[in-house]
């Protein structure tokens, strides 16, 4: 394979050297050991003088990275690396006699995975005309032994290149419809933000957490100056604010949440007893799991305390509306089951990410609550409806259960060997410091 495949412009310059192909495998651009070994027939021992050699750029030249193999200040080779989209082509001045990757090239290679990740895609500017002197009319190229940075010109901005795009452009998220379009109102902004209505009361007054979208306005700053109005049922008089497609996503899923909180109102754990409470249970949690990443991603959100849904008022109060955090999937659930000496206790271990708050969580319907500061919580998302009761279950019954020790065998035959099978459970035996997973221990 003669450089001819490289590029036009490096006829001249690699005319002598033989190019051998090592296609990339994956569409990243990126050279992984996995695949640069399978081109190296030899064993993989590489001999000790080898291996003290280290890796200095050249050259740049008609877009070819051109690196010497160095020990300490002496070169020992050079290797050249051509890049397209699908495949390196590398040469080596050795001329890889037998037509194979030679242990220069595969050392070499080596080392660039190890210390630029393999990625090629920095080097790769496929239509772009780099000279035999590797000068560029749009390209900034600088060599240093490390590395071989490439910008383009500071006057041209970002450099919008086909097949390669922008730098970076996976960072910016677009939404689908535009960004939301704010109304200015005697120099206010008018705004669409969401309401957490949420309630950890008993009986009557219970009710499901759930969101609504709300109007207002906004100062210079971007806060709340002040609230105007929930957007109720079907109420689409939202006037001259234009909706993201998140945002009607959101409102629809704000409606969902409020019939099915205003229909399962009541008593929390009847949910328990009744199967159709607890398929709107199932509900309720699958648009909260759709509704959190939207959320987060909302620039007005607020949470209240509501003491019944009944009351609720036509706006947001401005005095109740607190930050708040919210996520899903940062829960860990385990129990812990503790020997005295007449009886055993077991209560439940709750973690966010790596952060033990059993001590400090509360239990709020499909919520774990870490209260991070007086009226500032982070609200975690339940994973499951089972997750859910159980622990609601345990709150309702101040956090523990104990069990006397007649009465374990049946306990555990009962209830905590299917514990067992959904938790981790951890176990402290009589007068023992040091609390272990439980396993088949034998307990009277
Ligand atoms: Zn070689």
């Amino acid at each position: 394979m003669k450089k001819s495949k490289i590029k036009a412009t490096s006829e001249e310059l690699y005319n002598e050297l033989y190019f051998y192909k090592i296609a990339f495998e994956n569409s990243n651009q990126i050279l992984t050991n996995e695949v640069l070994e399978k081109h190296f027939l030899k064993p993989v021992i590489l001999n000790k003088a080898i291996k003290k050699l280290h890796n200095e750029f050249l050259s740049f030249n008609a877009g070819v990275i051109g690196i010497a193999l160095k020990d300490k200040e002496t070169l020992v080779q050079k290797f050249f690396i051509g890049i397209e989209k699908d495949a390196i082509y590398v040469a080596c001045n050795c001329g890889m006699p037998s037509q194979e990757l030679c242990e220069h090239t595969f050392y070499g290679l080596g080392r660039f995975i190890k210390g630029h990740n393999g990625d090629f895609k920095p080097y790769y500017w496929p239509g772009i005309e780099i000279d035999n002197h590797g000068l560029c009319k749009y390209l900034d190229i600088k060599i240093s032994w490390h590395e071989i940075s490439i910008h383009p010109k500071k006057e041209l901005g970002r450099l919008f290149i086909t097949s390669r795009g922008f730098d970076e452009i996976d960072r910016i998220l677009f939404d689908e419809k535009g960004s939301q379009i704010s109304i200015k109102k005697n120099g206010y902004e008018k705004l669409i933000g969401y309401h957490f209505i949420y309630n950890a009361n008993q009986g009557e007054r219970a009710h499901f957490p759930f969101l609504l979208p709300f109007i207002g306005v906004a100062n210079n700053t971007d806060d709340i100056l002040s609230y105007e109005t929930y957007l109720m049922h079907d109420d689409r008089s939202i006037g001259d604010i234009s909706l993201t497609n998140d945002q009607i996503l959101l409102n629809d899923i704000c409606h969902k949440m409020q019939n099915l909180a205003s229909s399962t109102r009541g008593d929390r754990l009847c949910c328990l007893k009744d199967k159709l409470s607890q398929s709107q249970m199932v509900e309720i949690l699958g648009l909260w799991q759709q509704a959190i990443p939207l959320i987060k991603k909302q620039p007005y959100v607020k949470a209240s305390y509501s003491f019944d849904m009944r009351s609720l008022a036509e706006k947001p109060g401005k005095k109740d509306a607190e930050d708040f955090k919210i996520d899903n999937g940062t829960l860990s659930i385990s129990f812990f089951l503790k020997e005295h000496e007449d009886f055993f206790s077991l209560e439940p271990i709750i973690h966010v990410y790596e952060k033990d708050i059993t001590e400090s969580f509360w239990k709020f319907p499909f919520f774990i609550v870490d209260p991070l500061r007086p009226s500032y919580y982070h609200f975690h998302l339940v994973d499951n409806i089972q997750d859910d009761t159980i622990l609601e279950w345990f709150t309702l019954g101040g956090n523990k259960l104990t069990v006397l020790k007649q009465d374990f065998e049946e306990f555990n035959n009962k209830f905590l060997i299917k514990i067992r099978e959904h938790y981790v459970v951890y176990y402290l035996p009589l007068k023992s410091r040091k609390r272990s997973l439980l396993k088949n221990q034998v307990f009277l």
